[in-house]
């Protein structure tokens, strides 16, 4: 039994498939090694189809850092790895997708139909709110309601007009009386 299934593993691990997955994945672990920490910051092994390997790029000025030193990566990808790949091509257009498994070896790569390998407008137009944003609005919320509150006499904070009907102060002050 066990020695059948050895055979199912070993029989799989000589598909075509599973090898660019195993290659792809030796790549992804020593990406950060081969191109430095800055880098690997900026840029992700997307995938790898044809021994040609798609990375990703955080915006289109590292694709062209990278295009630019291509030559050594590849070398020193190579080196690392057991079958060599040919080229790398960088996009940012990929950066906001999901990593693909390896394409097989019949299709071609499907992100390479619109996706120019350098483009400056290949940035993704979505915006969204970054937690500082959505922080300025609640602050900027929170303001413009407390314009309208009467001042604690206490801390001269705006105040809830329940808190000063029940304490005379806010519940701040009140709770610091309370206390001591
Ligand atoms: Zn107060």
């Amino acid at each position: 039994m066990l020695k059948s299934l050895n055979h199912i593993v070993e029989a799989l691990d000589n598909q075509p498939f599973w090898q660019g997955q195993k290659q792809f994945q030796q790549i992804r672990d020593c990406w950060a090694d081969v191109v430095g920490a800055d880098r690997a910051q900026q840029t992700r092994p997307h995938s790898l189809s044809r021994s040609i390997l798609y990375v990703a790029t955080s915006s289109s000025v590292w694709s062209q850092d990278l295009s630019l030193n291509c030559r050594s990566i590849l070398k020193q990808l190579n080196a690392r790895l057991s079958t060599p790949i040919e080229t790398i091509r960088f996009s940012p257009g990929w950066w906001y997708q999901e990593q693909t498994l390896p394409q097989t070896e019949e299709s071609e790569h499907p992100s390479l139909v619109d996706q120019p390998e350098v483009s400056s407008s290949a940035d993704p137009p979505v915006e969204q709110p970054t937690p500082q944003t959505a922080f300025e609005q609640w602050a900027a919320k929170i303001k413009a309601r407390s314009q309208n509150l009467p001042l604690c006499p206490q801390c001269h904070c705006p105040t809830p007009p329940g808190e000063l009907k029940r304490w005379h102060v806010c519940g701040l002050c009140a709770t610091k009386q309370w206390q001591g």
